[in-house]
């Protein structure tokens, strides 16, 4: 068992994260239950057993999670292990309510050490924690399935539109923050396409996935085409890039895709 391994059995609230969850981030934590993005594609309540209406209800606080926050990072602390821990895979850290617990637990993970990213659907919502990011070490990102409101309040009801999302991720890279994308789902080949063209001047990676639990869509996409085009573009326009498990069949042999790309600036020279 690795020291990292052995910390992890005695933290209850930062955890390991496995499967697809997995492949994005090596360490994650959720401070919240339930989620109010309300996203038509959303699995969570599946994977987790929540009722999906309460689920979609909106986020609450888990019970003491700060404070089991606060022994977890000074473990972290105390081990002397840094790492870069994810916010959030089972809810969206600047859902539409009370965001607060994010901006804590940004502050703990901070105050002990560790660097931190979020993901999120939010938007602009997520500028009020810009502070708190710190180039060297910390990676500000968003999920996007469309450039189109309109298609994105069909599949993401309450989530902050694309605009915003994109507006969030411009002020971030101007800032120094490392920036990344998540293309996952993909809910439409020719929107996920149009996305890297629209955001490559100011994003910094790409994760490329499919549509998951979307049985129409998983049967009438061409992945391997859609695959061929994503990693054709992504070469062109220089960006690094992770192609995730369910569509690394269509890889080239052998072609070079990194699971951990580091999301931060640490090193970098100003221009
Ligand atoms: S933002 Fe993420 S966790 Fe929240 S409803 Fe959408 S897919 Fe689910």
């Amino acid at each position: 068992m690795t020291d990292l391994s052995a910390l992890l059995t005695r933290c209850a609230v930062i955890y390991e994260p496995k499967g697809q969850a997995g492949e994005y981030a090596p360490l994650a934590t959720n401070p919240y239950r339930g989620c109010g993005h309300a996203c038509a594609y959303c699995y969570v309540p599946l994977v987790t057993k929540q009722k999906r209406h309460e689920f979609d209800a909106g986020a609450v606080w888990r019970d003491g999670y700060i404070e089991k926050l606060e022994r977890d990072a000074a473990k972290f602390q105390a081990a002397g292990i840094t790492g870069q821990v994810m916010l959030s895979f089972a809810t969206d850290p600047y859902h539409p309510g009370d965001t607060m617990p994010t901006r804590q637990a940004l502050e703990i993970l901070h105050h002990h050490g560790l660097s931190f990213c979020t993901l999120t659907k939010g938007g602009t919502r997520a500028l009020r924690d810009i502070d708190l990011f710190r180039p060297q070490s910390d990676a500000f990102a968003c999920t996007l399935t469309s450039m189109s409101d309109t298609f994105s309040a069909k599949w993401e009801r309450h989530a902050a539109p694309p605009a915003s999302r994109i507006a969030a991720l411009r002020v971030f890279h101007a800032r120094g923050i490392f920036t990344w994308v998540s293309l996952e789902p993909t809910l439409d080949v020719e929107s996920s396409l149009a996305i890297i063209d629209a955001t490559a001047p100011f994003v910094d990676l790409y994760k490329v996935g499919r549509a998951n639990y979307l049985k129409e869509i998983t049967r009438t996409t061409d992945w391997a085409a859609y695959t061929q085009r994503v990693i054709a573009k992504l070469q062109r326009l220089g960006k690094p890039h992770y192609i995730k498990r369910d569509l690394q069949q269509y890889l080239p042999a052998g072609y070079h895709n990194p699971l951990r790309v580091p999301q931060h600036h640490a090193g970098r020279v100003a221009a």
